[in-house]
């Protein structure tokens, strides 16, 4: 029997609160009962809001809590060659395509489609979808700005991924307490339209990243929050178009603050480390999470 296999993989960009510390808990939880894995995995791709202080903030935070892990904790910042050679796969069968509209362009176009009576798309987060233009410039006007140094990002090109994969893409969703698959879930990766696949100066983000390291490190089971849920769509497209295994998931609640809203690494009286300077225990966390 292969073990089952959890992760935690918070972003080295501020500090841990409650809210972090529920999922790590969670996922030791669901780890421990099905007698199985336990990984660490540091997503810090983003090397300007990511730092080493908050790294070792993390891992401090989460030794102190009793987690632990197995080592080697994977780094995403060591990996990039890995993600560079997915990435130009996926720009040789033209999966991707450069994007060089700045924020304000797109503004810009979407204000004036919408002054012609258009509502432009959202995506689930509210975000307008990126307008189509950039997908039909010719090669050599991409390769003009590019060799400019125009500042650009790889997008996925939604539609021809479905095209290439098909429409029919679900993932499962598990119960908590039973590890057992619960009810499947129709994958709407469209609905967030041609999301950013790389950087130009970082040969990937978070969803190319999330589903090549799932893959490469035998998780099964993906525990994480539910602001992730929809997001999970993008993530089975891609793991289709990889030809990568499908973990089986489960979105856990959001611990809310005291005014309603979601924890944010900015509410400093949630953080961990205050909790554990203000005299609280391990134990007082797990109660304070519910576990
Ligand atoms: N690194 C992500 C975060 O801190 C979590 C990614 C995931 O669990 O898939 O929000």
């Amino acid at each position: 029997m292969t073990l089952l296999t959890f992760r935690f993989a918070p972003s080295p960009n501020g500090d841990l609160h409650l809210g972090h510390a529920y999922s790590a808990l969670l996922n030791q939880k669901l780890a421990a009962r099905a007698d199985g894995r336990l990984l660490l995995r540091i997503e810090d791709i983003d090397t300007t809001r990511c730092t080493p202080q908050f790294e070792a903030g993390v891992l401090a935070d989460l030794e102190w809590l009793g987690l632990g892990w197995e080592e080697p904790v994977r780094r995403q910042s060591e990996h990039f060659a890995e993600y560079q050679a997915v990435l130009e796969r996926l720009v040789r069968e033209e999966l991707v395509y450069p994007a060089f509209m700045s924020r304000g362009e797109i503004r810009a176009f979407i204000a004036d489609s919408e002054k012609r009576g258009r509502d432009w798309p959202r995506d689930p987060d509210g975000v307008p979808l990126y307008p189509a233009a950039d997908k039909a410039l010719p090669v050599k006007e991409r390769q003009r700005r590019i060799a400019g140094n125009a500042p650009f990002a790889w997008r996925l090109d939604v539609d021809a991924a479905l095209a290439r994969v098909g429409k029919d893409l679900s993932w499962t969703e598990f119960a908590d307490e039973t590890l057992s698959a619960t009810r499947s879930i129709e994958a709407r990766p469209q609905d967030w339209g041609d999301v950013i696949v790389a950087r130009r100066d970082i040969p990937t983000s978070y969803h190319l990243a999330v589903v090549m390291d799932d893959a490469l490190q035998g998780v099964s089971h993906v525990v994480r929050g539910q602001d992730l849920f929809s997001a999970t769509g993008v993530q089975r497209l891609l793991q289709q178009l990889l030809g990568l295994p499908q973990p089986a998931y489960f979105h856990h609640r959001l611990l809310l603050g005291p005014d309603g809203r979601k924890l944010s690494k900015s509410l400093g009286d949630t953080g961990l480390a205050a909790l554990r300077h203000a005299g609280a225990s391990p134990d007082d966390i797990r109660r304070m999470v519910g576990l």
